[in-house]
Parts: C-alpha cells; sequence; structure tokens
C-alpha cells in the first residue's frame, strides 16, 4: 500500500540541521498523522506520498515549505504580564506566548521591568531541514478520524 492523502502513516523522523541532530522520535514512539491535513510541515507531509512500509529515506526541505524565512524586523515589546509568572525569563531562551491567533512560540531578547522584547519567528524559522524517515505503517483512516481530521489511536489523538 502507497501512502496517500487520508491515509494514516506512523513513521520515524530523525531531524538535523546544518549537521546537528535537532531531535528523534527514535526515544519516543512513532509520529502517527492523518495524511494531507497539514498537522506537519508542508515538505514533509509531501515527502511522504507514494511511500510504503519499510522505506526508509532522507528528504532536505527548505524554510519555504518548513517554517518560512526569517524576518529580522519582527520584534515585539510585550508587557510581562502575558507571561507565566513562574517562569524565569533569560534572553536566548524560547517560551509560549498566548496570542489572538493562539499559542506562538517566541524568543526572549532582551527583560526590561514590566517588558519584555520578543523575537517572533519560529525558532527553525530560515532553516533547511534534513529529515532521516522511515516508514513505520500505512493504514485507512476510519471514518471517524476523517471527520476529526486527525488520526486516533497509539500516538494519535485519544480525546
Ligand atoms: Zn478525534
Amino acid at each position: 500500500m502507497k501512502a496517500e492523502k487520508n491515509n494514516v502513516v506512523s513513521f520515524h523522523y530523525k531531524l538535523s540541521c546544518a549537521g546537528e541532530t535537532v531531535e528523534s522520535s527514535y526515544e519516543r514512539a512513532p509520529l502517527v498523522i492523518l495524511l494531507g491535513k497539514g498537522s506537519i510541515i508542508p515538505g514533509l507531509e509531501k515527502s511522504l506520498l507514494g511511500r510504503t512500509v519499510g522505506e526508509d529515506f532522507n528528504v532536505s526541505i527548505s524554510p519555504e515549505q518548513a517554517y518560512g524565512q526569517r524576518r529580522e524586523d519582527w520584534v515585539q515589546r510585550v508587557p510581562k504580564k502575558y507571561f507565566r509568572q513562574s517562569e524565569r525569563l533569560v534572553p536566548g531562551m524560547t517560551t509560549v506566548l498566548k496570542t489572538q491567533d493562539g499559542q506562538r512560540t517566541v524568543t526572549i531578547k532582551k527583560v526590561g521591568q514590566t517588558v519584555v522584547d520578543v523575537d517572533l519567528n519560529h525558532p527553525m524559522a530560515g532553516k533547511t531541514l534534513d529529515f532521516d524517515i522511515e516508514i513505520i505503517e500505512i493504514r485507512l483512516a476510519t471514518e471517524e478520524e476523517l471527520a476529526h481530521g486527525h488520526a486516533h489511536g497509539p500516538g494519535g489523538h485519544t480525546h
């Protein structure tokens, strides 16, 4: 069976960037997704189409097909009250900020008395991502999974 849109695909991945390993699913469980729903970056989703179980391949994904280009001027001053109180803010660290558009990963640039300057670029923006992929399982999605738009079961949503 070849992976197509609306199939549930389980795969292991190793992500590296400029020759350094960033993360690997081998330390956890395979990632399970409903293919074609945009739950992973576009370039990675495309690379899974037509693959078969047991296939092992490498794919290099440009920023446009991953987290986009960096915008150097994309820095914003945010009142401290918008950050979790328990969190100690240190320049260079990443944290999650709640915005009107949902949660957003930001990088702390400067910490003042009452305000914090944050870089709104995704930490992986502007980077070419190299994935080493191994396809573990491909199956048809259930009616319920298609209705919900995500995979269920181990590795997927458990609700
Ligand atoms: Zn569901």
